[in-house]
């Protein structure tokens, strides 16, 4: 049988034997009481790694995002992001539903917005309007086409929520690409943020868990939500264990990721039929767009052959780069993909 070429997410990866021995070998105890040795080394080393003073371990990183809107805002305020941003699309509306936040989109571009942009949807403070209260960026930008952002632009975001009273929170579930592609150390990009959450189970590779970092006042009421959502867990050391691994051995690969996921754009272009959307600059993700024929048919078509994209928008096929895909595959999506439009 064919192999199959899993392009659909880079949650796909599936922990190979060497995560596995790390996690199997794991020191563990009970999370919810503070007692488990691997999961505290986690929180220490990412809380390090990104500069802030306190960290917790989640099982997501939708619960991460929840309890960030769930510490900057009351109920009636809002959050202010960018209109393709993860925590208002693809989290089933928790921040409406678990904090009572309302959420005031901008666009930017390819995810990325500036400090003009933010101000152009602040209002003078009136009875009427819903009080921001936060600022979300997203890095990379997921739906925006894996999009980093550049240090400056979150700099003066950041200057721009400060002095209009809003808290800046970073969606980090792909930061680490964001500092492998531009060279930029993870803190610096966070210097500006009151809270980040990074995730372990995107390109990094582990089987799940994101951890949640930001002052120990911050983490500490972050804990009560925690436990309130049910995220407190016991033995969680295990699952520590694999994100400690991937911190050890997959962050500075991601670099291959992104250049095979700069292949693949390329080898699309030159397709007839296939519109790669263009960017300046892109991680692992790639959008594309299948012109003259329905998307579906041709996912179908591509899924026969043994290579997996994904659906993005209304028409819109997204593809990202991971640790279980290499170059071999990469040549192999791409033959397929000319075989089906030749077809
Ligand atoms: C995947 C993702 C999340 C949520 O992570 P889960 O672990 O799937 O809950 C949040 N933000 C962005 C940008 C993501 O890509």
């Amino acid at each position: 049988m064919t192999r199959l070429v899993d392009l659909t997410s880079d949650t796909k990866t599936r922990p190979g034997p060497a995560m596995r021995r790390a996690m199997a070998g794991a020191e563990v105890g009970d999370e919810q009481y503070g007692e488990d040795p691997t999961v505290e080394a986690l929180c220490r080393r990412t809380a390090e790694l990104v500069g802030k003073e306190a960290a917790v371990f989640l099982p997501s990183g939708t619960m991460a995002n929840q309890i960030a809107v769930r510490l900057h805002c009351r109920p009636g305020e809002a959050l202010v992001c960018e209109r393709s941003a993860h925590i208002h699309v693809a989290e089933a509306g928790g921040a409406a539903a678990i904090s009572g936040v309302t959420t005031l989109t901008l666009d930017g571009r390819d995810g990325v917005f500036a400090a003009a942009d933010l101000r152009s949807v602040l209002r003078p403070p009136s009875r009427h309007v819903p009080r921001p209260a936060l600022v979300v960026v997203e890095q990379t930008s997921n739906f925006g086409g894996g999009t980093p952002w550049p240090q400056d632009d979150i700099g003066e975001v950041a200057d721009t929520a400060r002095e209009a009273g809003l808290a800046v929170h970073i969606d980090g579930a792909r930061l680490f690409n964001a500092s492998v592609a531009t060279g930029t150390p993870a803190e610096r990009f966070c210097r500006h943020a009151d809270t980040v959450y990074v995730d372990f189970t995107k390109g990094l590779g582990a089987p799940f868990g994101s951890v949640l970092a930001g002052s120990a006042q911050a983490i500490a009421e972050a804990w009560r939500w925690k436990q309130m959502l049910g995220g407190a867990m016991r033995q969680a050391g295990i699952v520590a264990a694999g994100a400690l691994y991937a911190l050890d051995n997959n962050v500075a690969r991601l670099a291959d990721d992104h250049e095979n996921a700069r292949v693949l754009a390329v080898g699309l272009e030159t397709i007839p039929g296939i519109a790669v959307t263009p960017r300046r600059f892109s991680t692992n993700i790639v959008l594309f767009e299948v012109v003259g024929r329905p998307r579906d048919a041709f996912l179908g078509a591509l899924r026969e052959r043994g290579v997996l994209f994904g659906r993005v928008g209304a028409g819109g096929v997204r593809a990202l780069t991971h640790l279980d895909v290499g170059r071999a595959d990469i040549e192999a999506a791409l033959a397929a993909v000319k075989d089906v439009m030749e077809g």
